[in-house]
């Protein structure tokens, strides 16, 4: 009896910024999902990423009408991973979807995921299947993105993986302690072992308003991804410092060469040269090395909190 008790809720967590069109209509699909899907029941969780739209005032009166619905309010705009961060840190489900709030992830999709976790998968993981919805331009990158970020990193992402998945209860747990300043749970949650599965999804169109990624927010996403799940961006100082060096010492033969075998060279020139060039490569290759260490203290002093909340319910 409380082992059937204790499996019944379902955590939907919703990064809002700005999405005042769209809280209340997912508010109803949500409800009407679930409606289909007893013995489940849910908590639908909106974390309002410092929206400056009428998104806070919509959630809190849902959440005085029905008390499944909960909000976490940030006192500022602190992103998408942030905010999906904060989703799992106060998520109390047996297990945990996080979806947007936008509709473009059909919450249709639930009951299916909640299906694969009953039969014993703990990450139900979304593979977007493409099609003329999205435009040319988000499909263009998000291609280049994908295959940018595994040509540099030891663990692969599946091309179109979003923030649309299912977590059981205990890999939430595990995601809880990563407290990292850049957070990317694409790339950490394929890292984290458990029993993963993929289902494909057709995207639909963003129900109201436009999309919340700019241009240089992709782009500092996509950084953000590159550099969380892999070092080897900082080798690269070192590979061109070794180049340099080679070259320099190559150089080095020939002006030697010169100054010995022939009356071309000026006095000093030669030692002059060779000095540059060796002193300029192995200056490369320190910086190189200061990098990599530089960068394993970076990832290790990352402890400020991710997000601050200024209200919840
Ligand atoms: N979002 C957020 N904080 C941000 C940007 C976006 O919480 O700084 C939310 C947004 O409200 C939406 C989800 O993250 O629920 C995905 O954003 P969006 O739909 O704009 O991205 P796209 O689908 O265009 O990639
Ligand atoms: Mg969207």
């Amino acid at each position: 009896m409380l082992d059937i008790m204790s499996t019944n809720k379902i955590s939907i967590v919703v990064p809002t910024f700005n999405e005042e069109g769209n809280v209340e209509v997912l508010y109803e699909r949500i409800v009407r999902v679930f409606a289909d899907l007893s013995p489940f029941d849910f908590e639908l969780l909106y974390v309002n990423d410092g929206s400056s739209d009428s998104s806070l005032s919509k959630i809190k009166n849902l959440a005085d009408n029905d008390l499944r619905v909960k909000y976490i309010s940030f006192s500022r705009n602190y992103g998408h991973q942030n905010a999906l961060k904060a989703g799992l840190d106060h998520a109390d489900g047996d297990a945990v979807v996080s979806l947007d709030a936008d509709l473009q992830h059909p919450p249709d999709l639930i009951p299916k995921m909640v299906e694969l976790w009953r039969a014993g998968n703990d990450v139900v993981y979304t593979i977007r299947k493409d099609t003329n919805k999205i435009s040319y331009f988000k499909k263009l990158t998000s291609s280049l993105f994908y295959r940018f970020v595994n040509s540099l990193s030891d663990t692969k992402l599946e091309e179109g993986t979003a923030d649309f998945r299912l977590l059981d209860r205990k890999v939430v747990s595990v995601l809880r302690k990563y407290n990292e300043s850049n957070l990317f749970f694409r790339g950490i949650i394929p890292t984290l072992g458990f029993k993963q599965i993929g289902i494909p999804y057709t995207p639909q169109d963003r129900f109201s308003g436009s999309t919340k990624y700019s241009f240089s927010k992709m782009v500092k996403f996509a950084l953000t991804g590159i550099t969380s799940s892999s070092a080897k961006p900082l080798y690269f100082s070192i590979y061109l410092g070794l180049f340099f060096a080679a070259s320099a010492f190559m150089y080095a033969i020939y002006a030697i060469y010169i100054s010995i075998f022939t009356d071309k060279a000026i006095t000093g020139w030669t030692s002059i040269i060779a000095s540059i060039l060796f002193i300029g490569g192995v200056q490369l290759i320190m910086i190189g090395i200061i990098g990599i260490y530089l960068g394993k203290l970076f990832t290790q002093s990352k402890n400020r909190p991710n997000y601050i909340i200024e209200e919840k319910n």
